[in-house]
């Protein structure tokens, strides 16, 4: 299969640069989860501290309010009983050790008392502590008065304690187990409100890990769903066509595989189609490669709704495609589908705000037919499609055979022609141009031949194609035109000074940025005036890049050679369009000459370019000229210089000098008038 180079290769480009996005979202995915963790993670610790603080402060606050106060309590009693058993004990040093626990009980309540009085106390409290304070003041002085009556009047004493001591420490009592009771309730107070506090850190806590958990689980969500899709581009992008988006060269013959194996089973034919189109180099050439590659997506359009859904349509690059049509019954079916994709094909396309047409050159191998596998198919409808091009485009051709012993052929012509060169093995023919009004042969015409050690001489049309092709005509040309510069110049010393030599360039060398240097190099080599020198190019490359074209002219007349416009009429330039060009010449092709006699239309169109061409001061030559009427009808149209097998088929350069001798009048002079 030939190598075409891919428009598409800039959009394949394009999609690599966007695969990192996905890296950076992953990578951020990622990290705001991990902020968020940290976020709750410090939270919840803040939380837990100011809980575990709280707790602290009720166990160590409100506990050891707690137990001083339980002190205080304790010390009333204890020194109330010890105040009772001092009245009711008789022995003296009894009562002395009982007064000693009873001062012991009161430094101990005092203590007490100061510490509870330091920490933080509620007003409640606090009122509590100064009511007991008053209540002790009031029954201090009624315990002294019973010490004092110890002893002596001990009825008395006991009286008193009973009547009035006893009921004032019962009020000091009474308003310690208030107090005892307030700091119980303030304990419970604040451990509920710490447990309060640890509920609600729990809730934040729970909120919290749940919405970050919520957001991991988004995060993880997108990440999955964007790894998803870049694998799902990847493997896209593997498998498919960038530009068109249809399946490439690998699907395909898996795709053509599957196809074969199933026709295999159900006994069915499977048509393979090679698709290349017409002329796209031009269009690329003169579109520019957006316009090309907007050609190919329409071309694949068209294929892609042209076929059923089972069918498959790929691209293998370049402006080739390949279309297979399965569970065919007969290779008429798949010939009706080859016959719609061409004439689907070759409607006319809207590019860059003009109308274009395109055709396409169709190859098709069946299956089992034209072969087992799908290697062997493919390369049969390539060879086929090769054909179809060479029989002249916009058309298909049925795989067979014979073609695979030409396309054999072809393949040792290259590796001849890579040869052809460095053994001299190309030389020029020359054939005359003859001027009907001096009998005379004016100008040679130079045309290639190739000696082909084993072919014998060859003609162009068997291998100018492909010396195209592989750019080989550069050299050819280049060398070609120095010996035939040099040839009309030992024409001109051996007696024969006004002949000019006319040399065909094809399109490939006219772009070639080398060809003003090889014209120079070749005038220089030979020494021959420029005027003697005829360049003839074709049509095509007037409808090519217009503004380049003028000036690669304009460079080649500056030398001083003259231009021709060879095979005029056969493609789309009109004379309107080459009056952009600085012509000297225009070559009227031999498909007019040929039918002039019988086609009046073929003599209207010669006689409107022959009076077109006087207008413009160009000259004019009829090619194909093989018999005595067609040059009599020239003649009589005003035509003045002819060339064609009339005068002379192509020769050999040392049969020429005979021919420039002859004064040609004696044998197409007027007297032939009265044929017509
Ligand atoms: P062309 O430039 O139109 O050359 C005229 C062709 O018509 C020649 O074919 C010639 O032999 C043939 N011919 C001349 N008179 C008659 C006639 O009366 N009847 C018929 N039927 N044919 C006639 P040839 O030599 O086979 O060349 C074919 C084409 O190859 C040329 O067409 C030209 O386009 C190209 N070519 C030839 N030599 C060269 C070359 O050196 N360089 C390039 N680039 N192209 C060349
Ligand atoms: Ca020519
Ligand atoms: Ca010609």
């Amino acid at each position: 299969m030939r190598f075409k180079p891919d428009n598409s290769t800039a959009l394949y480009i394009r999609l690599q640069h966007v695969r990192p996005g996905w890296r950076i979202a992953l990578l951020s995915g990622f990290i705001v989860q991990l902020l968020l963790i940290l976020f709750v993670t410090s939270i919840g610790l803040n939380q837990l501290a100011a809980t575990s603080k709280n707790l602290k402060t009720v166990v160590e606050v409100h506990m050891r309010k707690q137990s001083l106060t339980k002190t205080m309590v304790t010390s009333a009693r204890e020194r109330t009983v010890n105040l009772f058993r001092m009245v009711e004990s008789t022995d003296p040093f009894e009562r002395d050790d009982l007064f000693l626990q009873f001062s012991d009980n009161a430094v101990e309540f005092l203590t007490a008392r100061d510490q509870l009085l330091k920490m933080p106390l509620s007003s409640r409290e606090r009122e509590l502590i100064e009511l007991q304070g008053k209540l002790t003041n009031s029954s201090v002085p009624i315990q002294n008065q019973v010490f004092d009556l110890l002893g002596a009047e001990s009825h008395e004493a006991e009286a008193l304690l009973l009547k009035e001591a006893i009921p004032a420490q019962n009020k000091v009592l009474d308003a310690l187990a208030q107090l005892d009771s307030e700091t119980q309730k303030t304990a419970l107070e604040a451990s509920s409100r710490a447990a309060k506090a640890h509920d609600v850190a729990r809730s934040w806590m729970y909120a919290l890990s749940g919405i970050a958990l919520l957001i991991g689980f988004f995060v993880a969500a997108a990440v999955i769903h964007l790894t998803n899709r870049a694998t799902r581009e990847r493997e896209h992008l593997a498998t498919h066509d960038v530009l068109t988006g249809l399946p490439n060269r690998m699907l395909f013959t898996d795709r053509l595989e599957q196809a074969l194996a199933r026709a295999l089973r159900h006994n069915e034919l499977v048509g393979v189609m090679f698709i290349d189109i017409d002329r796209f180099k031009l269009v690329n050439d003169t579109l520019g490669h957006a316009g090309g590659d907007k050609l190919i997506c329409e071309v694949a359009e068209r294929l892609k709704s042209a076929v059923r859904a089972e069918d498959v349509v790929a691209r293998l690059g370049g402006d080739e495609f390949v279309v297979v049509i399965t569970e065919a019954q007969k290779v008429s079916q798949i010939l009706q589908a080859v016959e719609k994709l061409l004439a689907l094909v070759s409607k006319p396309y809207q590019i860059a705000a003009r109308e274009l047409f395109s055709s396409c050159s169709i190859g098709v191998s069946v299956y089992p037919n034209d072969g087992a596998n799908s290697t062997v198919l493919i390369k049969n409808a390539d060879t086929a499609m090769y054909h179809a091009k060479a029989s002249g485009r916009n058309r298909f051709q049925l795989y067979d055979t014979a073609m695979n012993a030409m396309a054999e052929e072809r393949l040792q012509l290259e590796t001849d022609l890579h040869y052809a060169l460095e053994r001299d093995e190309f030389i020029f023919h020359y054939q005359p141009q003859l001027n009907l009004e001096t009998g005379r042969v004016q100008t040679v015409e130079a045309l290639l031949r190739w000696n082909h050690p084993q072919k014998g001489q060859l003609a162009p049309a068997a291998f100018l194609e492909l010396l195209e092709e592989t750019g080989g005509i550069i050299e050819v040309g280049r060398k070609l035109m120095i010996e035939a510069c040099r040839q009309v110049a030992s024409w001109h010393s051996a007696g024969f000074p006004d002949l000019a030599i006319a040399i065909n360039i094809s399109g490939k060398e006219f772009w070639h940025e080398g060809l003003v240097q090889s014209v120079m190099t070749a005038l220089e080599a030979s020494g021959l005036s420029p005027e003697f020198l005829q360049l003839e190019l074709t049509e095509g490359i007037f409808m090519q890049d217009t503004d380049r074209a003028v000036s690669k002219i304009l460079a080649l007349k500056g030398l001083g050679v003259a231009v021709a416009v060879d095979d005029f009429g056969t493609g789309y330039s009109s004379l309107a369009h080459l009056k952009r060009f600085p012509l000297d010449c225009l070559k009227i092709d031999r498909y007019f000459v040929k039918d002039i006699e019988d086609a009046l239309i073929n003599e209207a169109f010669i006689s409107s370019i022959l009076a077109l061409c006087q207008g413009l001061h160009l000259d004019t030559v009829a090619e194909g000229v093989e018999n005595a009427q067609q040059l009599q009808r020239l003649r009589n149209l005003g035509c003045q210089v002819v060339q064609g097998y009339l005068v002379s088929r192509p020769v050999p350069a040392g049969e020429i000098a005979k021919l420039l001798a002859r004064d040609w009048r004696d044998e197409f002079g007027h007297e032939s008038e009265a044929a017509i």
